[in-house]
């Protein structure tokens, strides 16, 4: 096998490009994995949950907004010009029994294609929103049809003003989501599949508080209507089965998120009761010396582009440091 990288960061979204700029800039020489397209049920693509955004308008630095495609290919960008190597395979799967760590890779997904080997690793894989997984809901969300998984990302957009927008989902997200876009929205419908939220009080009454705020009890979303932008929403009651047509402009997607540590089954890497790992402190370090996590696979909570540049660059400079702590140069 060849010889260890100094640092394999695993994941290119905002996490995964800032501990390469960082990491590049220090020498390490990093390598990205930045991983195969899939569908599962929805995209999940090299780049992230920004792949799936249309305009950024929140990341400073942007004061006409930009895209999210557009934002990590200049991510990925800034990363090589400092001497990144990008490989865009997965990692199935990863040995931190000895060091140097063993990962095993996959060019398709699925199958075992190689091994690589690495010093220390950055996990900075994500956390991919569920979606109900509806083709039409697909369609729009990919096309930027107005159908979301992020009203504090894309619910200020001008499309949005004015309009009746729904909200499918009845936890915190849901509430916080649906109470941004009551500061735009016409009115706000919270879709809900029984006939109880699951949110904590404080969040159900700030939404409820609002005077546009209207929650449908016990109704799931059966098809998402429109060509080239949503139009409406066909509903089924979860007790009568009956249907019924709901017109809105925007529809956002908040039944809860995936982190994407499948991979790291049985490898020794804590996970909290969710799924996402877990950090040891205030920063990157993970419960293995020389494994670091940053961005949405260890953050439940703002899963923001700057909040994971930021854990990004917290990964590289920790990495850093352990490396030469650990005589890695
Ligand atoms: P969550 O608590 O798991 O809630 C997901 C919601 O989506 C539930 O109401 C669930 O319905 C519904 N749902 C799931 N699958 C569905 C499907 N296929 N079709 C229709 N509805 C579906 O997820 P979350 O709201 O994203 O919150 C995740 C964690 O972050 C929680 O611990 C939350 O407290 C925390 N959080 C905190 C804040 C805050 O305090 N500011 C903000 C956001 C999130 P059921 O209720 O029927 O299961």
């Amino acid at each position: 096998m060849a010889d260890a990288h100094k640092l394999l960061i695993i994941g290119s979204g905002p996490a995964g490009w800032t501990a390469a700029i960082y990491a590049a800039r220090a020498q390490l020489s990093p390598v990205v994995y930045s991983g195969v397209p899939k569908q599962d049920p929805g995209p999940v693509l090299p780049g992230g949950q920004l792949m799936l955004t249309t305009e950024v308008e929140n990341y400073p630095g942007f004061p006409h907004g930009v895209t999210g495609p557009q934002m990590m290919a200049d991510f990925q960008a800034q990363a090589e010009r400092f001497g990144t190597k990008v490989i865009g395979e997965d990692i199935l799967r990863c040995d931190f029994s000895k060091r140097p760590f063993t990962f095993t890779t996959s060019n398709d997904g699925k199958n075992e294609t190689g091994q690589i080997r690495a010093h220390a690793v950055i996990i900075a894989t994500g956390a991919v929103a569920n979606w109900i997984g509806l083709p039409n809901e697909m369609r729009l969300a990919r096309s930027g049809g107005g159908v979301s998984a992020c009203a504090v990302c894309d619910g200020a957009l001008p499309a949005f003003r004015s309009q009746p927008l729904a909200v499918v989902g009845g936890g915190d997200t849901a509430m916080e989501e649906a109470s941004y876009l009551t500061k735009f929205a016409s009115t706000v419908y919270i879709i809900h599949r029984r006939d109880s939220l699951r949110a904590s009080k404080i969040m159900q009454e700030r939404f409820l508080s609002r005077p546009n705020a209207k929650v449908l009890w016990n109704k799931v979303v059966v098809d998402v209507l429109g060509e080239n932008s949503i139009e409406g929403v066909m509903l089924e009651d979860t007790v009568t089965r009956e249907r019924s047509r709901l017109d809105v402009r925007g529809l956002f997607i908040a039944i809860g998120h995936t982190p994407a540590t499948r991979f790291l089954k049985d490898s020794g890497v804590e996970l909290d009761a969710s799924g996402y790992v877990a950090l040891k402190r205030r920063d990157s370090y993970t419960n293995i010396p020389g494994v670091f996590a940053a961005g949405d696979v260890a953050d439940a909570n703002y899963r923001q582009a700057v909040t994971a540049a930021g854990m990004g660059c917290t990964a590289a400079l920790d990495a850093e440091r352990w490396l030469a702590a650990n005589d890695v140069h």
